[in-house]
């Protein structure tokens, strides 16, 4: 018979560790998978340790403002995974920064110790499998490991969608970026025109947020009009840092191994010529898409394929039992301190749907 559990937690973003904190401080000995090192997710971008664990600074997660992070993440995280560290930021002299914003990989290991700190339980695979139809529901890693669990957190995030090409691989993290809000600010960015690809809502809404600190913004945009909403309409076009290029997708990354990007070529969608755009960033605004392949059918999601929440404010889904944290189950804010939140919320839940059971 397979092991039963309280409480299975799947995914190892922000949403997932901050349940599991809860959840382990509650005694409920939670059991998080954590996804598994495997080619495709690297590829996909959905290695253990979520989102954070592909970015370098995190300057907007409250209580972490800068400062000499390194020697306090060393003497908080377990010495064997020391070797898993991101290299130091570098000054304009190519010395170690003394003084920093955490980096993501930093601050999802400290979350991740956190949480092993009061008993979680880690295993480091990908779920493939589960059934929620039955109860105790069924979960069933890609190893073949099979648990059984009265509750069950699903925080396995989502992706950002990319345009694919190999140059913009390349500069990832060196002026390639897939959230404003998160990266717009750095100073890499400020005073050097931008690129935003998209042509939607929140391509125009990245765009208005970058306008604030870039030089000039272009949104480059397959299209001759926009999709997004009216009202958003009128506030790009009303922003004269704002330059729209129509008919246009990107080709190619351009940049060097020293500046990073130095701007996008731009193919027409017409007629199939070429021109450069000289860039300090490009943003891709072209959607998410949330990790949730392995639950269809199991729960009630969006059409693309968001998990939905019962009820405003609740985590619960349409299976009793069952909650949703994090970017998994919101396509609107996607921030980590709004995933770590409603990670908090979900084990909240789980603790008092056990509670009314009668389960310790
Ligand atoms: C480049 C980049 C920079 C960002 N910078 C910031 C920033 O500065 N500030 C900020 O607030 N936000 C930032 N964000 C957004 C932030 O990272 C996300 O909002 C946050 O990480 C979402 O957390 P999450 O817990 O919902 O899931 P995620 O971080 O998406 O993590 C979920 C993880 O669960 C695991 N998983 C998925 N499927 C399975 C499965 N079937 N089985 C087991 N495990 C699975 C995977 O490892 C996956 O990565 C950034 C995002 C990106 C991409």
């Amino acid at each position: 018979m397979a092991d039963l559990e309280n409480v299975v937690i799947i995914g190892s973003g922000p949403a997932g560790w901050s349940a599991a904190i809860y959840a382990s401080r509650a005694n409920l000995h939670p059991l998080v998978f954590e996804g598994a090192m495997t080619q495709e997710n690297q590829e996909n971008g959905t290695l253990p340790l979520g989102q954070l664990n592909l970015t370098t600074e995190v300057e907007n997660y409250a209580g972490f403002p800068a400062g000499a992070v390194r020697g306090f993440v060393l003497s908080a995280v377990d010495e064997d995974q020391h070797g898993m560290l991101p290299p130091l930021p570098k000054d304009e002299h190519g010395h170690d920064e003394n003084k920093y914003a955490v980096m993501g990989p930093e601050l999802m290991m400290l979350m991740r110790q956190q949480a092993k700190n009061f008993g979680t339980r880690v295993i480091t695979d990908d779920v493939v499998e589960v059934d929620f139809q039955t109860h105790p529901f069924r979960i069933k890693s890609s190893e073949g490991k099979e648990i059984r669990a009265h509750t069950c957190i699903i925080a396995t995030g989502a992706r950002a969608n990319y345009l694919g090409l190999e140059s913009e691989s390349r500069f990832k993290n060196r002026g390639v970026s897939a959230c404003a809000v998160c990266d717009g600010a750095l100073p890499r960015f400020r005073n050097k025109p931008l690129v935003v690809v998209g042509g939607g809502d929140s391509a125009v809404e990245e765009a208005t947020y970058l306008a604030k600190f870039a030089s000039k913004v272009h949104v480059v945009h397959r299209r001759d009009e926009l999709r997004a909403s009216k009202i958003m309409q009128e506030r790009a076009f009303s922003n004269n840092k704002i330059q729209m290029e129509w008919s246009h997708t990107v080709d190619e990354v351009l940049g060097d191994d020293e500046r990073g990007l130095t701007g996008v070529r731009l193919v027409s969608t017409k007629d199939g010529s070429k021109r450069d755009l000289e860039a300090g960033g490009m943003f891709l605004a072209i959607g998410h898409t949330p990790n949730t392949a392995f639950l269809k059918g199991q729960l009630d999601m969006n059409a693309q394929g968001y998990i939905k929440w019962k009820a405003p404010f609740r985590t619960y889904t349409s299976v009793d039992g069952v909650f949703a944290a994090g970017d998994v189950s919101d396509d609107y804010y996607r921030q980590a301190i709004t995933s770590a939140g409603t990670g908090c919320m979900a084990a909240l839940d789980a603790e008092r749907y056990l509670a009314d059971k009668g389960i310790e």
